[in-house]
């Protein structure tokens, strides 16, 4: 069986970096991914992922996933429990030191009662819009889970939160960036690996076409910020193929795939096929 290839503990501050995707929208089409609704329409279907940063020294989480209960609240289906995964692949949950949370959507901060140790790393403008006036509009409201949200007041409580106002350098070769449009304090992760600099921009571009196209996504609470955002992603990642968008299926056509313990990962810390903007801004998954 195979499992993660070992890294040398002379190189801190360089990682590796697998998606786990856990839940798919298969039936997803084109005009729910845009606010602009003038594309021709098709299919457009999303991964949900959440992204495994290690090395010899440490095992990252960025994002947590959803589980059980919320895909049960919410009708929509995961493929399996990401912490179930986890185990598999032989890391526990109760192991890791540090969880950086993107943002605090349903989709990315769940599961945060099941990690007993883990500091989490939150922006202070995704903190306040989840607990605050926002709040009071429901299509404002609509992507959060209260009971998410509630679990990270008491992590808070509990002294385990950590907050970071724009950029932020938390750990060895790890830098945070707001990406801000989608949600008010979404952050970005900037990951160094053996190939260079990899950002995980997460929704900051759910898809590849939403920044090649310069289009933002359907749901967005800023959009002048997003546009700003799209600008700021190939500034922080320096190349195309650095930028690893939150939601797109053509992550895992791009990238080698392996099966680790039984879990099948993308590996985001190796080259990728080559590609373009034209190819990225595609509407239709590669094949
Ligand atoms: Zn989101
Ligand atoms: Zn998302």
């Amino acid at each position: 069986m195979l499992d993660f290839p070992e890294m040398s503990p002379s190189q801190d501050g360089v990682y590796q970096i697998y998606s786990l995707c856990y839940a798919r929208a298969p039936n997803r089409r084109v005009h729910e991914n845009f606010l602009r609704r003038d594309m021709h329409d098709g299919p457009m279907p999303l991964d949900f992922n959440l992204w495994i940063v290690r090395n010899a020294h440490r095992t990252i989480l960025v994002d947590t996933g959803f589980g059980k209960r919320t895909a049960g609240e919410r009708g929509f289906p995961i493929d399996f429990d990401p912490l179930d995964a986890l185990s598999k692949l032989g890391i526990d949950p109760d192991s890791i030191e540090d969880v950086i949370l993107t943002h605090l959507h349903f989709d990315h901060a769940g599961n945060l009662d099941r990690f007993g140790k883990a500091r989490i790393h939150v922006q202070d403008a995704e903190m306040n819009f989840a607990t605050g006036r926002c709040m009071c509009d429901a299509h404002l409201r609509m992507p959060f889970d209260v009971h998410d949200v509630i679990s990270l007041v008491r992590l808070l409580y509990a002294d385990r939160v950590c907050f970071h106002d724009g950029e932020a350098a938390p750990l060895p070769g790890i830098t945070l960036h707001a990406l801000p449009g989608h949600s008010n304090g979404l952050q970005g992760v900037r990951v160094m690996t053996a190939r260079g600099p990899v950002l995980l921009a997460s929704d900051a571009s759910h898809l590849y076409a939403n920044f090649a196209r310069r289009s933002p996504y359907a749901l967005t609470v800023d959009a002048i910020a997003t546009l700003r955002t799209y600008t700021r992603l190939m500034e922080i990642a320096g190349a195309l193929d650095r930028i690893i968008p939150g939601h797109d299926p053509k992550v895992r056509d791009l990238y080698p795939n392996y099966v680790i313990r039984g879990v099948q990962l993308t590996a985001l810390h190796e080259a990728p096929k080559p590609h373009t903007l034209e190819d990225l801004a595609k509407l239709e998954v590669f094949s």
